[in-house]
């Protein structure tokens, strides 16, 4: 209740800047001149204009020491509103290399420590339903879901060996849309515990179309979004209640050199950064509460139009990598991220 007043002051769109630290063997020249707990100081050669500093401000900002545990601290209150009927977007922003898949899954080789916010969420998601079988009783299903080259893929599980997907479906939004949710449900798989949900992730992870680029092969060249979507029956009332969380890990947005890629990865990038820039669009129109807010602009923002504004909560993870080779994408990622909050 606490955090819904809070929310209501602040408004439903945060933003967080989370800085990665330097990875073994990267030169340790940082472009992060000073952080507090919400701005942060970049550094910048003279090309940038003659400061040499750029200051931005964000709900939050994190250093390149924060732990999981503290990035998903003040993630945590937005956890207790899918079960009181919320719907909440959580997504992951920045360049290949910056952080994205650290912040939402964690490091490839996962300790309790490490847990990113998906998992984190999900446990808070299991504790706390638990915590409230006097008064309720919930279901809780996942589903996963790719967008590449703005198409939509749905990982879809047999439902006699949920473990297993069948195949990869392509969806079309315009054929779904009287479900409440922009893909319908069905196609969900119920979870009863974490550690189910990692397996179906895992199997979801390999599906992915993924295309190695020169930063980070294990980067992505489409948004994946995991669905958790929560159903609660008030024991006394038999009334429902209905949220649902998504966390998105986007696609890198650095600027491709057109003169350097052709083809099917020019046509890639294209589509990347028109649908970061449909996103951008829709979260800075709703921040600004502006009439008219342009969903139909992209497949992502379409996908989640029913989880971005109205009573929806929404966070953005911006993430920058500290290197001084990667100073311009910094700014445009801090840049972007300034004009949503
Ligand atoms: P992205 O998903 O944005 O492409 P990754 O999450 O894969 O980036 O991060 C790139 C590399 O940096 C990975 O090896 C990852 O483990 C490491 N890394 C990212 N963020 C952190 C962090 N906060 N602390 C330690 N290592 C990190
Ligand atoms: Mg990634």
């Amino acid at each position: 209740k606490l955090y819904n007043q809070v929310q209501d002051l602040k408004g439903n769109i945060r933003v967080y800047c989370r800085v990665r630290p330097f990875l073994p063997g990267q030169s340790n020249l940082s472009t992060v001149g000073h952080i507090d707990d919400g701005s942060i100081t970049i550094l910048t050669p003279p090309k940038y204009g003659k400061e040499g500093h750029k200051s931005f401000t964000f709900n939050k900002v994190f250093g390149p020491f924060a732990t999981q545990e503290e990035v998903f601290s003040d993630t945590q209150p937005l956890i207790r509103s899918v079960l009181d009927g919320y719907n909440v977007c959580i997504f992951a922003y920045g360049q290949t290399g910056a952080g994205k898949t650290y912040t939402m899954s964690g490091p490839k080789v996962l300790t309790e420590q490490s847990f990113g916010v998906n998992y984190r969420a999900l446990n808070d998601l299991f504790h706390i339903s638990k915590e409230r079988k006097d008064t309720f009783c919930y279901e809780i299903s996942v589903q996963m879901i790719e967008i590449y080259n703005e198409q939509l893929f749905l990982l879809k599980f047999s439902p006699f060996c949920p473990r297993k997907p069948l195949h990869v479906d392509t969806l079309d939004i315009r054929n779904s849309s009287q479900t409440g949710f922009a893909v319908p449900d069905a196609n969900s798989v119920p979870v009863t515990s974490t550690t189910e949900v990692i397996e179906l992730m895992d199997i979801g992870q390999k599906n992915r179309a993924v295309s190695a680029t020169s930063m980070n092969d294990r980067s992505s060249r489409s948004h994946s979004c995991l669905t958790i979507h929560v159903q609660g029956r008030e024991l006394a009332s038999g009334a429902f209640v209905r949220g649902s969380m998504h966390l998105v890990d986007l696609a890198g947005s650095e600027r491709v050199n057109k003169s350097e890629v052709k083809g099917d990865r020019l046509k890639e990038a294209q589509h990347i950064n028109k649908s970061l820039a449909a996103l951008g669009d829709v979260i800075s129109a709703l921040a600004q509460k502006s009439s008219h807010i342009p969903y139909r602009n992209s497949k992502l923002t379409q996908l989640l139009q029913d989880s971005l504004g109205g009573q929806a909560k929404t966070l953005m993870f911006v993430h920058i990598s500290p290197e001084a080779d990667a100073i311009s994408e910094t700014l445009s990622t801090l840049k972007f991220a300034e004009r949503v909050a």
